[in-house]
């Protein structure tokens, strides 16, 4: 596989094209094309340099090979990889801009029983830049229509398991933020973890305030080891402890996410362990119905036990919101367009 040249930060950019002879503006004039979502060989550089850099670096890491658009506008897209892996991303639209979802793992190794990009295990890593060229692909397909950056907002929530790739994440949340390129603020990057706890205070301490996110889906460690397996190895005290001290050092407040599956975990004692764990703390509870996926044997819930649900934390004094499904129409849960797409090829 070639190098990508997204990896790069716009120093990193700069001091290639000086080692290969070039002048300092070819720097940005590259990355000011890249952060466009160009090809290096759509960008009018002297073809002399445009060849050097294509004998190293790939023209087009992450190409979307299919699209999928909802009735509701939200686009899921399958992205294809220079060495011939998928991955695949979504498109969310709502009245205060767009979301986009990105991975960061082909496949992953967190082994959840409900999710489907785990499906086949880990395939490899994503680098910086192969996260990064989601971003600015998507971003290219929409910014000219409306006028200036399409994308504003962006959830790390695709397939992967961020802080299982954490020097590359560390890397893309830097360079998708830098002020010269797309200049996504930190703030509004959600980063969604089944809890790896020595990684949630390492990020805490990077000086990015990102928004964390935490996938909790119980109220209990034996409940939570059922359908994470990560759960036998960080207890939730000791991710409640990292939570804290990430408030500590960011200011931000944390989410947990709920994902609510049939006679697994939203009774009414689920609702009060939830409301004794988490009283009082600086946090938010997002509640999503189980998206079912059909190789696992789990199932939702109906809107009106979601509703229930929710009721009883607001009742108990916690903030939580049931989130919208988007884009039911256009193929479900996580990983399961790339899961369709191996089976099909
Ligand atoms: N590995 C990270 C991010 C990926 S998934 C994490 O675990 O947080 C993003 C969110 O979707 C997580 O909260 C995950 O638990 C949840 N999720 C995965 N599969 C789901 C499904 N089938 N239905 C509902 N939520 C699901």
């Amino acid at each position: 596989m070639k190098k990508i040249l997204q990896d790069l930060s716009f120093e990193e950019l700069e001091n290639l094209i000086f080692s290969l002879g070039e002048k300092k503006f070819r720097a940005k004039q590259l990355y000011d094309g890249l952060t466009r979502g160009k090809k290096i060989s759509g960008i009018n550089i002297p073809s002399e340099l445009r060849s050097k850099l294509l004998q190293e670096y790939e023209d087009e890491p992450v190409k979307i090979i299919k699209t999928l658009t909802s009735a509701d506008g939200t686009e899921k897209y399958l992205f294809e990889l220079s060495d011939g892996n998928v991955i695949e991303g979504v498109l969310m639209k709502y009245n205060y801009g767009n979301t986009q979802c990105v991975s960061t793992q082909v496949g992953c190794r967190m082994g959840c029983k409900f999710c489907a990009s785990t499906l086949g295990g880990l395939v490899r890593n994503l680098n910086s830049g192969e996260i990064l060229c989601q971003v600015l692909t998507v971003n290219a397909l929409h910014a000219k229509a409306a006028g200036k950056r399409a994308v504003t907002n962006i959830v790390l929530m695709g397939s992967g398991e961020p802080l299982d790739n954490y020097a590359n994440v560390v890397a893309f949340l830097k360079n998708v933020s830098a002020e010269g390129g797309i200049n996504i603020s930190p703030r509004n990057v959600s980063l969604s973890t089944c809890g790896l706890v020595p990684k949630i205070y390492g990020l805490a301490d990077e000086g990015l305030p990102v928004n964390l996110t935490i996938s909790l889906h119980q109220t209990t460690d034996e409940g939570r080891a059922r359908t994470m397996p990560i759960a036998k190895k960080y207890s939730i005290a000791e991710i409640l402890k990292a939570c804290g001290y990430y408030f500590e050092k960011t200011g931000r407040r944390y989410i947990f996410e709920y994902s609510l599956i049939a006679d697994e975990n939203c009774d009414a004692e689920h609702a009060e362990g939830l409301v004794k764990l988490l009283k009082g703390k600086p946090c938010h509870v997002n509640l999503i119905r189980l998206n079912e996926v059909k190789e696992r044997d789990l199932n939702t819930v109906t809107e009106k036990q979601a509703y229930r649900f929710l009721g009883l934390l607001e009742k108990g004094g916690l903030s939580a919101t049931l989130r919208r499904s988007m884009g039911n129409d256009i193929g479900g849960a996580c990983g399961q367009l790339r899961a369709n797409h191996l089976k099909n090829n």
